[in-house]
């Protein structure tokens, strides 16, 4: 019989580990039913403006939806919203909202963190519609958690599939529609496999010779023949002038941050993470995308200078990449 050096044997450790679970599981279904928040009221009644971009936006060429006497004809008798527009009528933009604070999700959000259960992933999502809604209405949202699987095992690693729930209530109280979305928070499994090399970049007939420039430790700016004008990324077009001719100069490989992001998801395996991203102005003018080399995300600072350097990422691509000035 296998002993381990708790004196234990295997199947009792396995046992207290089985134990731990049950009691973790337990302590998750308690937030399951809560609502997340009060009522999330809609800014704009049901509205055929916003109906109008949508369809126009997928393509939706249904006539109940924008046209009167369509509508009048369909069993509807009136102009109705696509159903899956549901979310759309609460979203509320970039404006974060004045009651978000420390609930029930954020609760159970530190909760499984605590367990080491820190990434996620959006699994899938499920619409269910009680009645079309139709201009004038005026919804609100609210959110419960619906369910907290029991510890799963996936490809991306070991975790809890969470699901909340929204509800969509018409102004007099009645269900008009929900939605089931669900996420899996889960620790994420150990890195063995070496990093797979960077996704190779869209190249086409307009921007291949730049890639191939920096092939040659070379850093290019494309420069209309017809005004002078530089421009990046490449393309065919002077937007100054509408020349189709150009050539390129060798950039002096200096310039400043004039932005950046630090990106945490979604996670592609050939980057660490956190991945800053940097928007740097060349001294020459014009503005490139590339990533910061020896820094980390405190070190950035909008306006601080760089150095540019080609770097050989793989055999077939090499990138430039910033170097913050001391
Ligand atoms: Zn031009």
């Amino acid at each position: 019989m296998a002993i381990t050096r708790e004196g234990m044997t295997v199947s009792q450790v396995q046992q207290e580990l089985d134990a731990d679970k049950r009691v973790f599981y337990e302590q998750l279904q308690g937030f399951v039913g809560l609502q997340i928040g009060p009522p999330q009221p809609a800014p704009d009644e049901v509205n055929i403006p916003m109906i109008r971009h949508l369809v126009e936006a997928v393509g939706d060429e249904n006539p109940i939806y924008l046209d009167e006497t369509a509508a009048r004809a369909s069993r509807h008798s009136e102009i109705v919203a696509p159903p899956t527009m549901l979310q759309a009528w609460v979203m509320h933009g970039i404006t974060p909202r004045s009651n978000e604070g420390d609930g029930p999700y954020e609760q159970m959000n530190r909760l499984l963190f605590s367990k080491g259960f820190t990434s996620v992933v959006a699994t899938n999502c499920e619409q269910v519609y009680d009645r079309y809604v139709k201009p004038g209405d005026r919804l609100s949202m609210t959110t419960t958690i619906d369910s907290i699987s029991e510890e799963k095992t996936t490809g991306l690693g070991t975790g809890h599939f969470v699901t909340t729930r929204q509800d969509y209530w018409d102004a007099n109280g009645n269900r008009v529609g929900s939605m089931l979305f669900r996420i899996i928070r889960f620790r994420p499994a150990a890195k063995s496999k070496p990093k797979p090399p960077r996704p190779a970049p869209a190249t086409t007939h307009d921007n291949s010779w730049w890639f191939d420039a920096l092939k040659e430790g070379k850093l290019l700016i494309q420069r209309c023949k017809g005004c002078g004008e530089l421009r990046n990324p490449p393309h065919p077009m002077c937007a100054s002038c509408r020349s189709t001719e150009w050539d390129s100069i060798e950039a002096k490989g200096t310039g400043s941050i004039h932005s950046y992001v630090v990106t945490h998801y979604p996670v592609v395996p050939s980057f660490d993470y956190p991945l800053p991203i940097l928007l740097v102005d060349l001294d020459e003018g014009v503005r490139m995308v590339m990533n910061p080399i020896d820094a980390t995300p405190e070190d950035l600072q909008i306006g601080r200078k760089v150095t540019v350097e080609v770097h050989k990422c793989d055999a077939d691509l090499s990138l430039p990449f910033a170097r913050l000035a001391k």
